[in-house]
């Protein structure tokens, strides 16, 4: 059993990766960005407020968020669980780290896909004609990558003091993105 974040990008292939991994471990996916899009589908409050934010690529704010996964991990995560774009700021990391030693859970693996940013923008672009994705448009997607550099790399460095950063190359096909995964979550000494 173990616990794990998935940080990565805009165009990282995070949501790909974090379903693998899903049906591999058996750990409770929880995609903040998927919470979200129901919301939005739905109509709800959380939907109205999110949706524009998430249009301009834009962060929903930290207070929302934390307690949002807050709601989600009081649900129960036995198994293990997998967090996908969450936390994406330092003060949902702090916030993370609280809420889980309220409930006697800790982060085994925090694993950063590594994609250039060229490389980046290239796939999202063509995602945004492949899915037309409403977030996904020129100026949008600089502003999410411009959001990401700024609010969320502090995030790494904050797991990368607490020893548990492990960075993963996202450049090659699924499978290999895959397998380097699978190396990085071994436990240390095994070979
Ligand atoms: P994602 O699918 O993870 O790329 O999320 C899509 C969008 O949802 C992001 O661009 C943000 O606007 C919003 N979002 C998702 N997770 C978070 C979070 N942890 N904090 C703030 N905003 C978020």
């Amino acid at each position: 059993m173990m616990n794990l974040i998935l940080l990565g990008p805009p165009g990282s292939g995070k949501g790909t990766q974090a379903r693998l991994l899903e049906q591999e471990h058996g750990l409770t996916h929880i995609s903040t960005g998927d919470i979200l899009r129901r919301a939005v589908a739905e109509g709800t409050p959380l939907g109205e407020k999110a949706g524009r934010l998430m249009g301009a690529g834009q962060l929903v704010p930290d207070e929302v968020m934390i307690e949002l996964v807050r709601e989600r991990l009081q649900n129960g995560v036995g198994g293990g669980f997998l967090l996908d774009g969450f936390p994406r700021t330092v003060e949902q990391a702090e916030a993370l780290e609280q809420m889980l030693e309220e409930i006697g859970e800790t982060i085994d693996r925090v694993l950063s896909i590594q994609v250039s940013r060229k490389e980046l923008i290239k796939r999202l672009l063509g995602r945004a004609s492949l899915e037309g994705r409403t977030d996904d448009t020129e100026d949008v997607i600089s502003k999410r990558l411009e959001v990401y550099d700024r609010q969320t790399l502090p995030v790494a460095d904050f797991y990368r003091r607490r020893s548990i950063l492990a960075e993963v190359d996202g450049t090659g096909t699924i499978e290999d993105v895959s397998r380097d995964i699978r190396m990085r979550l071994k436990p240390v000494g095994k070979s």
